[in-house]
């Protein structure tokens, strides 16, 4: 989408003393935090929080329960009381507190007791986005009760349990309280684990192998788990089964392992069109790992021609781009067919020509070929017998489609998978247009779901959205206006707001404090958490099942200024004290995630660039690899000078080595293998921007005596990298280490060293 151009595995143990640690006062004065308050800082985010994300209600009682005590007789204490739908969720408490799981409740011991009650009085009220995962958790003398309208409720009332348990020695206690929860939103992707935006490069395959990094995946979806995140942007771009050796039963065991813990992951790919397997550009450097399909009629040996495609990208025509060709389309839905059964994904997201804009997808319209022309005469948009009717077409088949596929794993596509279908269209908020462009829009989505008719499972994608002209929220709107329809279609929004290595490599992005203008969509993607993003990932998963950040708020109160303050968040250089000021909300997610002393540093390390939107160079990928693009480009943009460019280096280079030693400091203290990774990259990083500079530097006046400094630093960093061991690549791109070496032969090639 977007471009023309170019921990706590079963909520750790770590967690438990911190929470042991919380004075009652404490407690009760943070639940009894306004849900919503504005960016005017609530001075009561010092306190220690007790669940993340936030619950909607919570009562808190005196006293507190035994659960589990360990005797020299053995384990005594609590059990499990589950039926099978509990799944999970049982088996995740019954082996945390080393208790059995019952049918039937016993006497005497307290007990811990999962159920459904599809009619629970406390989700009456709640609109389908947040029934599924609604649940009522409320421990007493007898125990823990918990109640859910659907079993992901349940695994989501686990995930709150797990966090509230207080280890004591060899006791396990849990405070008496109520609690009653629900999710903002239904889908929340807050966390993006490719480095290249959506499209690309694993951020946890550090080239150590497969085996580390499937443990290293499964370590992260507990991490999901544990703060509810239910979506993971896993993998694109296109669906071939075979992009490496073993792809699918790989990914399978991530699917599986996903879908266990009410996790979907998601898969990327074209239904038509093709952008990154012909446009030139650094973040389609890599091409589609999938088939490239192109129009011939007839299909697939007959002669090529052009259909739908770009304005002044004469050539995008060619590319699967015709919606009357039914062979074509037969060999797309073999392909998506094949991908589904092999790789039981959570999510595809099937994306087409990339007309985003509605002026854009207009001109694409009118480009069809005769025989489109033939079946759909209207040139508008918004018409059964134009763009709508052919889509809705096209897209109804997809879904028949891939419904008849089921597993032998117990893998239903028509229940396990979600579709989301992305362009021609999918919105920008900077499109001008006329007046009612908005109203238009929406019209168009409308009309489309109705022809496509009532279907479960289908989404449409729209990038971010803020205030309509005439008042009130466009996506909020357009959800009021799909529900009249009726068809049950949902929204999408897939969010760029920097930390996306599209917009910016922004290590600490909250442009997920804006998410709440998206309220009304069935799922949103915050595109901006990968490698060493995992507190961006958890802020995230506060906003979206929070509907705030610990109850902070962001309130532009227009169009503009949501604009506006879009744009900072996305360049880094929005950084509210009473988020990220010390002892506030980021400080404490660190802290959770590392521990109190090691976690105190790390968030030293990502505070390092200020509001400057220059942080440390804790990856290559995109930061380093893009300013290489750019050595190499023939010309440069107009009123761009290499001397800034060097002085911007030199500045990176400084934060780098800020970041390097806060972070050496958190390994000092700590075994964790993200934060020895951390220190790992920006160590390199810090190679890296020198080599970089000093290129510039070149670029600015040629000398020898920098040449040398140049040749001898570009040997250091190779040897750095080297000394890290050999690359062994599980993703095809090899993660973020797949492009040091190459990224150091494109720095001697382009020096001539
Ligand atoms: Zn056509």
């Amino acid at each position: 989408m977007k471009r023309n151009v170019f921990l706590l595995p079963t909520a750790s143990l770590r967690l438990i003393p911190l929470v042991t640690k919380l004075f009652i006062a404490g407690i009760v004065a943070w639940f009894a935090m306004p849900a919503r308050c504005d960016s005017s800082a609530p001075a009561l985010q010092t306190q220690a929080i007790l669940v993340l994300p936030t619950p909607k209600q919570v009562q808190l009682r005196a006293g507190r329960v035994l659960l589990t005590r360990r005797e020299s007789t053995g384990q005594r204490g609590c059990c499990i009381v589950a039926g099978p739908e509990a799944g999970f969720a049982a088996e995740v408490l019954a082996q945390r507190l080393g208790a059995p799981i019952t049918t039937t409740r016993p006497s005497g011991n307290p007990v811990v007791t999962l159920r459904l009650d599809s009619v629970a009085s406390f989700a009456a009220k709640l609109d389908r986005d947040a029934r599924a995962e609604a649940y009522r958790l409320e421990v007493n003398k007898a125990g823990v009760e918990i109640i859910a309208v659907e079993p992901e409720g349940l695994l989501r009332a686990a995930a709150t349990l797990l966090q509230i348990l207080q280890v004591e020695k060899d006791a396990v206690f849990v405070p008496e309280l109520t609690i009653t929860d629900w999710p903002a939103v239904r889908y929340r992707c807050a966390s993006d684990w490719l480095i290249n935006a959506e499209i690309n490069r694993w951020s946890y395959d550090w080239g150590d192998g497969r085996q580390a990094c499937l443990a290293r995946i499964k370590r992260k979806l507990d991490l999901c788990f544990a703060y509810k995140i239910n979506q993971v942007w896993f993998d694109g771009f296109g669906w071939d089964t075979q992009r490496s050796e073993g792809y699918a039963d790989f990914v399978r065991e991530c699917t599986g392992y996903a879908r266990q813990r009410g996790i979907k992951l998601t898969f990327a790919g074209y239904g038509g069109g093709y952008g990154t397997s012909y446009q030139k550009s650094e973040l389609y450097r890599y091409g589609y790992f999938g088939k490239t399909l192109v129009n011939r009629r007839p299909y697939p040996d007959g002669a090529e021609y052009l259909c739908r495609g770009m304005k002044q990208i004469e050539q995008s025509r060619r590319y699967g781009t015709c919606l009357s060709n039914e062979a074509l389309q037969q060999a797309k839905l073999e392909e998506m067919k094949r991908f589904v059964a092999a790789v039981e994904p959570g999510f595809l997201y099937i994306h087409d020509i990339d007309t985003g804009t509605y002026a854009a997808s207009q001109s694409s319209w009118l480009m069809r070929c005769d025989e489109c022309r033939k079946r759909w005469p209207s040139d508008e948009l918004t018409d059964p017998r134009g763009q709508a009717g052919a889509m809705a077409d096209w897209y109804r088949q997809i879904r028949r489609t891939l419904d008849s596929i089921t597993t032998p794993r117990g893998y239903r596509a028509a229940r396990d998978l979600t579709l989301i279908f992305t362009s021609p269209l999918y919105t920008e908020y900077y499109e001008k247009g006329p007046l009612d462009l908005w109203q238009r829009e929406t019209d168009y989505f409308c009309l489309m779901s109705r022809l496509l008719g009532p279907a479960a499972g289908v989404e449409f994608g729209l990038r971010e959205q803020f205030y309509r002209p005439d008042g009130g929220r466009k996506i909020a709107h357009l959800r009021a206006a799909l529900d009249q329809v009726g068809a049950g279609h949902g929204i999408y929004v897939i969010a760029f707001g920097g930390g996306d290595h599209y917009l910016s490599d922004d290590l600490a992005n909250i442009s997920g404090a804006m998410a709440h203008f998206y309220d009304g969509a069935e799922a949103v993607c915050l595109s901006n958490g990968g490698v060493h993003e995992e507190p961006v990932q958890v802020l995230n998963a506060e906003q979206l099942w929070a509907g705030s950040l610990a109850g902070y708020h962001e309130n532009p109160p227009d169009e503009a200024s949501a604009q506006n303050l879009f744009r900072r968040m996305a360049a880094g250089k929005y950084r509210p004290a009473a988020l990220f000021g010390p002892g506030r909300f980021f400080d404490q997610i660190c802290r959770r995630l590392w521990g109190e002393t090691a976690g105190r540093a790390m968030f030293d390390a990502y505070m390092t660039a200020g509001e400057t939107g220059e942080g440390p160079v804790s990856r290559v990928w995109w930061t380093v690899t893009k300013e290489v693009a750019r050595l190499q480009a023939t010309s440069t943009p107009k009123g761009f000078r290499w001397e800034d460019e060097h002085a911007r280096w030199l500045r990176r280079l400084a934060t780098t080595e800020q970041a390097l030693a806060h972070a050496r400091r958190a390994a000092a203290m700590s075994d964790d293998e993200d934060i020895r990774w951390f220190a790992r990259c920006l160590l390199v990083g810090t190679h890296f921007s020198k080599c970089m500079a000093l290129s510039v530097q070149l670029r600015v006046r040629e000398e020898a005596a920098t040449r040398a400094q140049l040749a001898k630093a570009l040997t250091e960093l190779e040897s750095q990298v080297a000394a890290g061991g050999g690359l062994v690549k599980t993703d095809p791109l090899g993660g973020d280490p797949g492009c040091w070496m190459e990224t150091i032969a494109n720095l001697r090639k382009l020096n001539g060293l």
